[in-house]
């Protein structure tokens, strides 16, 4: 096929193996994210998501094969400030904020580690990036660990957008959020991508995954069983055995 005239997608990941020992945690997953879009990730605990975030961001490593290709950029081999200086920016599956640290220090951290930025342009960039997630003025002196759980998910993503990336990838951001809060966040996960950050979504919560996503991919036992658009996805009747069914028989 002759791909010449199309311009390559924002970000492809191409192959993509890592194995701990015997175990291969993700097993040769391929895809394309095209510039804008919210792209979603689910499938059962242990399929491999996390793992998936953690090579393409060389955080804490990178893939055993496989390549990450940013705008036809081949980054696998970079080190994980390198990605993050790219334009790739992560939120963790578990808390991650310095709970001592106020919030505002902990966006001011984020501007300084994923862009590069200090002083007042990191002072600056901080203070935009929580405008972009509504973490109101008068909480962004209170230390993140006092702040709520709500909050919490605010600051996370304003600290990982203060370094202006083009890419978003974040991890179970629902977990934890009542119901309310769940429609709360869809919103501020739109927001972000109306900025025009691009946005890989691993979610459990699939009301959040499916109001917010236009594709969606399914891991299962690191291996991507389906991928395409979402409403066709959860369909699928593979998906429905090996992740949908099982969510239901759990309820
Ligand atoms: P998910 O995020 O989909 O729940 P993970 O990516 O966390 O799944 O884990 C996928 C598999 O890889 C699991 O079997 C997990 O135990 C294993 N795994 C993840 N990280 C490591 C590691 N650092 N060392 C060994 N095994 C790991
Ligand atoms: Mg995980």
């Amino acid at each position: 096929m002759d791909h010449s005239t199309h311009e390559a997608p924002l970000l492809e990941v191409r192959n993509i193996e890592r194995r701990f020992g015997a175990l291969v945690a993700v097993n040769d997953v391929s895809f394309a994210v095209p510039a804008g879009q919210v792209f979603g990730i689910a499938g059962p605990n242990g399929s491999g998501k996390s793992t998936l975030f953690n090579v393409m961001t060389g955080i804490p490593f990178g893939p055993s094969a496989g390549k990450v290709l940013l705008e036809g950029r081949e980054i696998q081999s970079l080190r994980a400030h390198e990605i993050s200086r790219a334009g790739i920016a992560r939120t963790f599956q578990k808390d991650a904020e310095f709970g001592t640290l106020s919030a505002f220090e902990n966006a001011y951290a984020g501007a300084v580690y994923c862009a590069g930025l200090s002083g007042a342009q990191a002072r600056e960039e901080a203070h935009k990036a929580l405008d972009d997630v509504g973490l109101s003025n008068d909480r962004r002196d209170k230390a993140a660990g006092d702040l709520t759980v709500f909050e919490r998910k605010q600051l996370m993503i304003a600290s990982a957008i203060a370094g202006r990336p083009r890419i978003l990838l974040l991890d179970e951001p629902a977990a934890g959020l009542t119901r309310p809060e769940v429609s709360d966040l869809a919103e501020l996960i739109r927001t972000v991508n109306g900025r025009g950050v691009t946005i890989l979504l691993i979610e459990h919560v699939l009301p959040l995954l499916l109001s917010v996503s236009q594709h969606l991919l399914i891991l299962n036992h690191g291996a991507v069983i389906a991928s395409g658009k979402p409403a066709e996805v959860v369909r699928d009747p593979q998906v429905v055995e090996a992740y949908l069914g099982k969510r239901e028989a759990a309820l």
